[in-house]
């Protein structure tokens, strides 16, 4: 099975991917992370990623599609992989489907009143593991690793607002694209917590 993630920065794509992944025994492919890791190990994609992520852009196709056409022939993804944060506007979905079959496009519908508090109050830990201050009670260690937590670069409002304006201009289109194709499941319960929503995607993914 081949899926993609789709939603708004904030709808909480990562956590619901990681635990599909798991569940599921899929391959979790996150284009964020890949640049983020990039960018850490201070490679040429990482410094060119930077500064379109640091301005809330989409860091160019080519780039972009080259690394997850690359990624997908690993071996460990042939048994099914979920798509975190890719594709991202018309134009990689277009060029997905020329290396890979996507079974499902699950879109995870978040009210865009609740992103702007949910990404500047995300604290996240390099095991993968995300959560919002509001829960964390002065906490600044990871429940999961005890690794100390931290706050992404991009999760500032002015690089938030950039990044949901990239959202609804080129990445909301691909609803419908994958509505017309028959392949889109909408999880409306995006506003709920990470086992509401989970709880509805497994009634979707059986
Ligand atoms: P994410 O971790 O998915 O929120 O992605 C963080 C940033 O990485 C985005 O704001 C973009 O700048 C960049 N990025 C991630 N995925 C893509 C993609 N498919 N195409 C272009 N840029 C991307």
């Amino acid at each position: 099975m081949n899926i993609i993630l789709l939603g708004a920065p904030g709808a909480g794509k990562g956590t619901q991917a990681s635990k599909i992944a798991e569940k599921y025994n899929l391959l979790h492919v996150s284009t964020g992370d890949i640049f983020r890791a990039n960018i850490k190990g201070g490679t040429e994609i990482g410094k060119l990623a930077k500064s379109y992520i640091d301005a809330g852009k989409l860091v160019p196709d080519e780039v972009t599609c080259a690394i997850v056409k690359d990624r997908l022939t690993w071996a460990d993804a042939q048994n099914g992989y979920m798509l975190d944060g890719f594709p991202r506007n018309l134009f990689q979905a277009e060029e997905l489907e020329k290396f890979a079959k996507i079974d499902l496009c699950l879109n995870i519908d978040v009210d865009e009143a609740l992103l702007m508090d949910r990404i500047c109050g995300r604290r996240v830990c390099k095991c993968g593991e995300s959560y919002h201050v509001s829960t964390l009670n002065g906490a600044t260690k990871c429940r999961k690793c005890g690794g100390e937590l931290y706050q992404r670069e991009d999760d500032n409002p002015r690089t938030v607002k950039a990044r949901l304006e990239t959202y609804n201009t080129q990445t909301a289109p691909l609803i419908n694209y994958y509505k017309a194709q028959g392949k889109l499941a909408t999880v409306t319960s995006g506003e709920g917590s990470p086992d509401e929503v989970f709880g509805q995607i497994i009634k979707i993914l059986g």
